[in-house]
């Protein structure tokens, strides 16, 4: 490799490293997302201009096909897609671990190598199969899911984390006697059927984890996608690669324990996949008595009118009915009668991490009010009115109150709290973890039935 792709790999990684720090804050978001473009256009052409590079005849077509697909996706995805898309794109990237991994064992320049750098090299294609063959079903899976193709209710298999741990010892086995001889027909038959468990592994380990804990599934899987990049990189001796992986592995990590804190569960079962899922938590608390009080816009008007106070809490509905532009007309409204208005947004709110701070950035709703749970959450008592527009699972008191609930332990905004609660969605229906919400028949709710977007407008126009 050339002293020239050494210099514009380390160019790159250090524009990866400055993306992830700008990821980290709103106002540095755009432009993170910048650093992240510029690094990997630099990575392409670094890669696509390293003197070992010759097949461009196949190298070329292959990206043009590729940017095109991407592009094509890219602009006709929903933002309530997004999670589903990105849980596809990990999967590619398990399954290009798993191809070059492959190819690094057919290689006959393999066989070359002898002694401490054969048995790294093959470790290397051991574990960038098996973690790239985990991180391809796994995320087809959570892909399959998000997207209502599989159902979001856990697979339970009686002994599950028996039969995962089984066949991790199995792969570690035939791990032991790959590296002892590596090119007997047996190992490559041992390396054939530890790609087959692999891959059952990453669709048991994701099949196993119901729908309220997918957000840290899709995390999770992001971070099994760096650490399969990681691998491929030291299978193939590419430095850039190797920080790239270990930048996506690190950061989804920590971004999947962050998550696991704010929904109180625990890292560690989450790893080992259907956390969550004990068979106490199987309350529906189909058993809510009372009557949901109905009302309509003008009376919500009239609410809004008199209240000093307001906390709108948005909701993955925010999303479905396009609603943000309107909420930030609404904020506008009451601010400019002199009511203080603020946001609550809760870590898992909409169907992926920050979903519904993007939605309100691109309605120009200025960040100052808008707060994270944890800023807010004492605040509702000394709230008048909280507007929930399309929450639900993020504003369920039963998450705090009723222990054997599904989602019990996971912290929620205390929107009951306040004087008044107003909901906006369609029906009484649940939400994404399928469990009823209490909260829509307190004495201090009202619900506005209808799409969310078609309900503010009509309470501007009574305004
Ligand atoms: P929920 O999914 O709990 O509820 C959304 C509500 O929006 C529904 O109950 C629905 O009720 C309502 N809704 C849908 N369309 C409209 C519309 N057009 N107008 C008005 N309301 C509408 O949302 P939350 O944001 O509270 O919770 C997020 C859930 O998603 C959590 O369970 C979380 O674990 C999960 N999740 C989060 C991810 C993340 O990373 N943030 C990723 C994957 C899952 P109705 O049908 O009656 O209108």
């Amino acid at each position: 490799m050339s002293g020239v792709v050494y210099v514009a790999y380390l160019l790159a990684a250090v524009f990866f490293i400055l993306s992830l720090k700008g990821l980290s804050s709103h106002e540095t978001a755009k432009a993170g997302n910048y650093y992240g473009m510029a690094g990997m256009a630099i990575a392409i052409i670094a890669t696509i201009a390293d003197p070992s590079v010759t097949r461009y005849w196949l190298l070329i077509p292959a990206i043009a096909i590729g940017a095109y697909v991407g592009v094509q996706k890219a602009r006709a995805v929903e933002m309530t897609e997004m999670p589903q898309l990105i849980a596809l794109l990990h999967s590619f990237v398990g399954l290009a671990a798993v191809l070059i991994s492959w190819a690094g064992y057919l290689d006959p320049k393999a066989i070359t190598l002898s002694g401490a750098a054969q048995t790294i090299h093959l470790v290397e294609i051991y574990l960038g199969i098996f973690i790239g063959a985990v991180t391809l079903t796994g995320s087809l899976i959570a892909w399959g899911k998000l997207n209502g193709n599989i159902s979001g209710k856990p697979l339970t298999l009686p002994f599950r984390h028996g039969l995962n741990a089984i066949a991790l010892l199995i792969c570690a086995a035939m791990l032991y006697y790959f590296i002892q001889h590596p090119h007997a027909g047996v190992s490559t038959f041992f390396l054939v059927l530890m790609t087959v468990i692999a891959l059952a592994i990453g669709l048991h380990l994701v099949a196993a984890i119901g729908g309220a804990d997918m957000p840290v599934v899709v995390s999770m899987l992001n971070s099994y996608s760096g650490w399969a990049a990681a691998a491929t990189g030291f299978m193939l001796g590419n430095d850039l690669l190797i920080v790239v992986g270990a930048l996506v592995g690190s950061s989804g990590a920590i971004l999947s324990y962050i998550m696991c804190k704010g929904m109180n569960r625990s890292f560690i079962s989450v790893i080992m996949g259907g956390f969550g899922t004990d068979s106490t938590s199987t309350s529906t608390s189909s058993e809510i008595e009372g009557t949901a009080i109905e009302v309509f816009a003008p009376e919500v008007a009239d609410e809004l009118d008199s209240a000093k106070s307001v906390i709108i809490v948005p909701g993955f509905g925010m999303a479905v009915a396009h609603a943000q532009q309107a909420v930030k007309e609404l904020t506008e409204q009451l601010q400019s009668r002199g009511c203080k208005v603020r946001f609550g947004i809760h870590p898992v709110a909409g169907r992926l991490p920050g979903h519904m701070n993007v939605l309100l950035a691109e309605a120009n709703v200025p960040y100052d009010i808008v707060l994270e749970m944890d800023e807010i959450n004492d605040d509702f008592t000394s709230t008048d009115v909280v507007m929930v527009i399309g929450a639900n699972d993020t504003v369920n008191p039963d998450a705090m109150e009723k222990p054997d609930s599904p989602i019990a332990g996971m912290p929620v905004l205390k929107v009951w709290e306040a004087n008044t609660v107003i909901v906006l969605k369609r029906s009484l229906a649940s939400g994404y973890a399928g469990v009823e919400n209490p909260l829509f028949f307190r004495d201090n709710t009202r619900m506005l039935f209808g799409d969310a977007k078609e309900s503010l407008q009509q309470i501007l126009k009574e305004m």
